[in-house]
């Protein structure tokens, strides 16, 4: 029997791993942490958005300037198999209004469960509290609580994930010593610090909503949050890419009513009303009053439906939700395979490849740990 290591027990990792066991692979993981898919289950906490339901173009698109090797990848690989895999899990999926896609039970465990519970059925065992530390020779050198070790595996799929949260596993430290080319890491899917003055701490926790978002050419509308440390949520984290190459960042405090419809409401008679009250009356949220203090706007209509909002850049980038950069795709070929170095596959967040959030992030994992597995099965396979 041919012998596979993995390294990272993450959704990228177990994929590939359970791709390369189906193929009759002797497969063992390499955890560095003391438990498997800490990012996976916390990712849970907040609703599991394991895909987008959307057609295949579109969801492709997410990937910004994603290289070919990755489109068909996903392509291979889309928002259909992904539900079908965790159905196939026992876990059934619902499809949001916005199109996400997540598990009933909406927490990763009783889906890492049952995955966990499928691995060990086909023999793949998992190895935690081991690092990989560098290659040496043709070997990958280890160390655990028990020492160092250099193993000589067929195949080996690299699976170590990004650079933001750490403590859960996904340190980058293998940038230093995968000897293959790299992209620096840069957060993606973050919040930005504001240095806010005192009257916006009644304001922390607050959602602004809804509001559109314009930056760099990207218009959503959605909502997101004031923190002590500045702004942050879904409604920034999908303009987070276009504020991180610095485009200015304008709001529409007002979206579901036109210039003309708010002057209207703006020029009611104020009475013996306070400016705050009338524009409260005129439908402005205390929070959306606070921003609009902040910045120094006026309140007029045009200025309510174009506010800059100003920051001053990304939080650090071990907050972030995800990272852009990482292994280069021109180290790769189309199986994902370091070119350097034959036998050894990547998959996973490690690739320098970005997307929103939205079930993307998972869904791109997945899809190269499919990938992975699979080509590092049939690479192990056809070899004397
Ligand atoms: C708060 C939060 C919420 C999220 N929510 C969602 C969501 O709802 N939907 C979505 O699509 N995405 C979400 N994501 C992103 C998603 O969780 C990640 O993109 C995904 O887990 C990355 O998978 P991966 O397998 O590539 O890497 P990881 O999940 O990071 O796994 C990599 C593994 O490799 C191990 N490792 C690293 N280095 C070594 C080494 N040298 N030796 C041995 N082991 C090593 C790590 O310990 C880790 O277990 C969220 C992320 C966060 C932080």
């Amino acid at each position: 029997m041919k012998t596979a290591l993995v390294i990272g027990a993450g959704p990228a990792g177990l994929m590939a791993a359970e791709e390369l066991a189906r193929a009759g692979v002797s497969v063992t993981i390499l955890e560095a942490k003391t438990s498997p898919a800490r990012k996976f289950l916390m990712a849970g906490k907040s609703g599991l958005n394991l895909t987008k339901d959307e057609p295949l173009a579109g969801f492709i698109a997410a990937f910004p300037d994603a290289p070919k090797e990755l489109r068909d990848i996903l392509a291979d690989f889309g928002p259909e198999k992904v539900k079908q895999w965790a159905q196939d899990l026992g876990q059934e999926v619902f499809t949001g209004s916005s199109g996400r896609v997540f598990p009933t039970a909406m927490k990763a465990s009783p889906l890492l469960r049952a995955w966990m519970g499928r691995l060990d059925g086909l023999g793949v065992v998992l190895r935690t509290g081991t690092r990989w530390i560098g290659f040496e020779g043709s070997g990958v050198s280890i160390v655990s609580a028990t020492g160092k070790d250099v193993l000589t595996p067929d195949v080996v799929v690299l699976a170590c994930g990004g650079a933001s949260w750490a403590r859960l596993g996904a340190d980058g430290a293998w940038i230093d010593f995968v000897e293959a080319p790299c992209v620096p890491f840069k957060p993606a899917n973050m919040g930005f610090v504001c240095d806010w003055s005192p009257h916006m701490q009644r304001h922390f926790g607050a959602p602004v909503k809804p509001v559109v978002l314009r930056c760099g050419g990207h218009e959503i509308k959605g909502e997101f949050v004031i923190s002590a440390r500045g702004v942050e949520g879904s409604g920034i984290y999908a303009v987070s890419r276009q504020m991180r190459e610095n485009h200015p960042l304008m709001l529409d405090l007002m979206p579901d009513l036109n210039v003309a419809a708010l002057t209207a409401r703006l020029s009611k008679p104020r009475g013996k009303n306070s400016l705050t009250n009338h524009l409260r009356k005129a439908g402005l949220s205390p929070v959306k009053i606070g921003l609009l203090r902040e910045v120094g706007s006026d309140f007029t209509a045009q200025a309510i439906k174009n506010m800059p909002m100003p920051h001053n850049g990304p939080r650090p980038m071990d907050e972030a939700i995800s990272v852009a950069g990482g292994l280069s795709f021109d180290a790769l070929d189309a199986d994902l395979m370091l070119q350097s170095r034959p036998g050894v596959f990547c998959a996973g967040e490690m690739l320098d490849w970005e997307a929103p959030t939205g079930g993307y992030l998972i869904s791109g994992c997945l899809a190269t740990g499919h990938r992975a597995g699979r080509a590092a099965a049939n690479w192990a396979n056809n070899r004397d």
